[in-house]
């Protein structure tokens, strides 16, 4: 795919205050867009590499259903395009499958990880059908999408701040016609890395092992909405904000935790929505 490009910042935040200093992290914005990609390819929503020899996860706890419900896949993405991503050793491949169903009142998907290795997949599985509409949220099955991964700089999200630096900040952004919530501090959208985009308060997991756990990946219903796309929609275009199709909760996010001590534990999701 071309490559997608995202505004530079506006304002230059870290000159004006240097309560930033030492702030700034790099976050992967993925950029999914309509497209097909393949199986030996990065996608959002897209065919996974899956070794024959392996059953494809299912998930038996959904409302209302007699027969277990088949995984879908959300994204999957290899090393030489995403190097960021915490591979644990010997690995080169990324997957995360969620179960589309609700379970019970809880509105969040059911997430399954794993991580690959490329050349150690022999013969592949064919990939199942996803699930009928009727059997699923279908807001939690994403469209078929290719990713272009750009690395940005980002400031941590207004809840991570003390309440005077935010305010103080918040107050010079919209002073000068912009909003550090918006457009100054952490990118919207499915990203790799970097600060989560926090819609409630931060809520980083702690590991068994005592470590804060560091975020992965979020997975967000939308790449922008009717404030931030002035900041976060590509130059040029504010077409594929909606490209992945998904609405989690109302207009959530699920935001993957790794710990950094513990590479081969499972990452931990956290649902929020507003
Ligand atoms: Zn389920
Ligand atoms: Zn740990």
């Amino acid at each position: 795919m071309g490559s997608i490009v995202t505004p530079p910042p506006p304002l230059a935040v870290e000159d004006v205050f240097s309560e930033f200093a030492g702030q700034s992290k790099t976050t992967v914005r993925l950029h999914p867009r309509r497209a097909y990609p393949g199986v030996r390819e990065s996608s959002l929503g897209g065919l996974l590499l899956w070794p024959a020899e392996e059953a494809w996860p299912e998930c038996a706890a959904g409302d209302d259903h007699d027969e277990p419900i088949v995984l879908v896949a959300v994204l999957q993405i290899f090393a030489r395009d995403v190097p960021e991503l915490p591979f644990p050793n010997g690995t080169d491949v990324f997957q995360l499958l969620w179960c589309p169903a609700l379970h019970d009142e809880d509105c969040r998907p059911r997430p399954v990880v794993r991580w690959r290795a490329e050349a150690s997949i022999g013969e592949l599985l064919d990939n199942p059908e996803p699930p009928d509409d009727e059997d699923v949220e279908d807001n939690h099955v994403p469209n078929i999408c290719g990713l272009s991964p750009e690395r940005v700089r980002e400031l941590p999200y207004p809840w991570e701040l003390d309440a005077d630096l935010r305010d103080r900040v918040e107050a010079w952004a919209k002073e000068r016609g912009w909003s550090y919530f918006a457009h100054l501090s952490a990118a919207s959208g499915t990203k790799v890395g970097g600060w989560p985009q926090w819609i409630q308060d931060p809520e980083y997991p702690v590991c068994h092992c005592g470590t804060t756990m560091t975020h992965l990946i979020t997975v967000a219903s939308g790449e922008w909405d009717g404030e931030s796309w002035r900041r976060w929609s590509p130059e040029g275009t504010v077409d594929g904000g909606e490209a992945a199709g998904l609405c989690l909760g109302d207009g959530g996010s699920n935001y993957f935790f790794t710990c950094p001590r513990c590479p081969n534990d499972p990452p931990v999701m956290v649902f929020q929505c507003s």
